[in-house]
């Protein structure tokens, strides 16, 4: 899609999780797409009218090359470019959006402008956690998910870190940082946590065991804990509407 222009787009359906933007086919057709970028879960597509078109993946969210037009039920929107690339946003669970803003205003966009750090750059490490954990009362695990705290991390990756960094996600999120917001040793090992299992992630992405057995905790319940010399096995439970998973064992508070 990049340098290429929106020949057509075709909207099968009104809505994704949300309405399409008004008019939304009428003021892609034409445009350019000049960068691909993403913030936190957001892939933007900044387009030569100077808005950004916004896509959310949701669950279940995935794009592909359409081929020898072979059309899949769940290809809600297809985008048909000038190099005749044909590119289906194919969502069957439709929790995806899709969004238009203006290019100037997108940091001030409900869901980008108090985003938190991109946990892979530079300016994410303990310091950082602590400082947006401090004074917070919920689960440190909620915290984690919380956009504001760090951008992007969802639910999978927030038990693998806690894992890995061997912290309960039921303690407090202020318990990683000082009464005054220095990073306690726990905020430093979750961060780096953080960037461990993401990368790891990253360049598992094209394996073919991407969603098998590469997890850490996640899916593993009753399963015994890969951490070395411990005895403990994998607990879920329900936080905040979602599945947790971790080891009470080698999770402690601290
Ligand atoms: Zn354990």
């Amino acid at each position: 899609m990049r340098g290429a222009r929106f020949r057509r787009v075709v909207l099968r359906r009104p809505d994704l999780r949300k309405p399409f933007p008004e008019r939304f086919a009428e003021r892609l057709r034409g445009q350019t797409v000049r960068a691909l970028t993403r913030r936190g879960k957001y892939l933007l597509a900044e387009l030569s009218s100077r808005e950004i078109l916004l896509i959310h993946l949701g669950m279940t969210g995935s794009f592909r090359g359409v081929i020898n037009d072979a059309p899949d039920p769940h290809d809600h929107v297809v985008f048909e470019m000038s190099s005749g690339a044909v590119i289906a946003f194919n969502d069957p669970r439709r929790f995806g959006v899709m969004d238009l803003v203006p290019g100037g205003a997108a940091e001030q966009h409900a869901a980008l402008g108090r985003m938190g750090p991109e946990p892979l750059s530079a300016g994410f490490d303990g310091t950082a956690l602590a400082k947006a954990c401090a004074g917070k009362r919920v689960a440190l695990k909620l915290a984690l998910l919380d956009q504001r705290v760090v951008a992007g991390l969802g639910n999978i990756y927030a038990s693998e870190a806690l894992h890995l960094a061997h912290l309960s996600p039921r303690q407090r999120a202020s318990s990683i940082a000082s009464r005054g917001g220095a990073p306690r040793d726990s905020a430093h090992r979750l961060a780096a946590a953080i960037k461990v299992v993401l990368a790891r992630a990253i360049e598992r992405q094209s394996g073919p065991a991407y969603r098998r057995s590469r997890f850490r905790v996640y899916d593993r319940e009753g399963q015994p804990c890969p951490t070395r010399r411990c005895s403990g096995s994998i607990v879920r439970f329900t936080q905040g509407g979602r599945s947790t998973f971790y080891c009470p064992t080698c999770q402690r508070s601290s």
